[in-house]
């Protein structure tokens, strides 16, 4: 475990009182903060708020890839950043992925866990 600047008490700059640590939910991802229990000042741990500007920059992110006929299947390449980022962030377990056939012109690929099959199935 490496030391981290949260592990310090961390004062208000508005009113002095110490912060306490708390977890915020942006879009889906989780960022460690500190939050003021009397006047509500928040500080967004500084790793997380880049990670989630990266995040956000893949998010919108459009990649152009080719497909390849390999045997009966046809295969396309996920950029490896996508990939590298949500091993960085432990949201892709193994090397399994579910594929769904979502409508015409579209397939989704789904790395998460058993939550995102319950949505699935809320949507039927
Ligand atoms: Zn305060």
């Amino acid at each position: 475990m490496t030391h981290d600047i949260f592990d310090n008490t961390i004062l208000c700059q508005k009113c002095g009182t110490k912060m306490q640590k708390a977890q915020l939910e942006k879009n889906g991802f989780l960022l460690r903060a500190v939050i003021c229990p009397k006047c509500s000042d928040k500080i967004i741990h500084p790793v997380d708020e880049q990670e989630y500007d990266r995040y956000v920059n893949l998010k919108n992110k459009e990649f152009k890839v080719k497909m390849r006929l390999v045997g009966n299947s046809y295969a396309v390449s996920i950029p490896k950043e996508i990939v590298s980022f949500m091993e960085e962030q432990s949201r892709m377990m193994d090397n399994m992925v579910r594929l769904c056939f979502e409508e015409m012109g579209r397939l989704s690929l789904n790395f998460g866990e058993e939550e995102e099959i319950k949505h699935k199935e809320l949507r039927k």
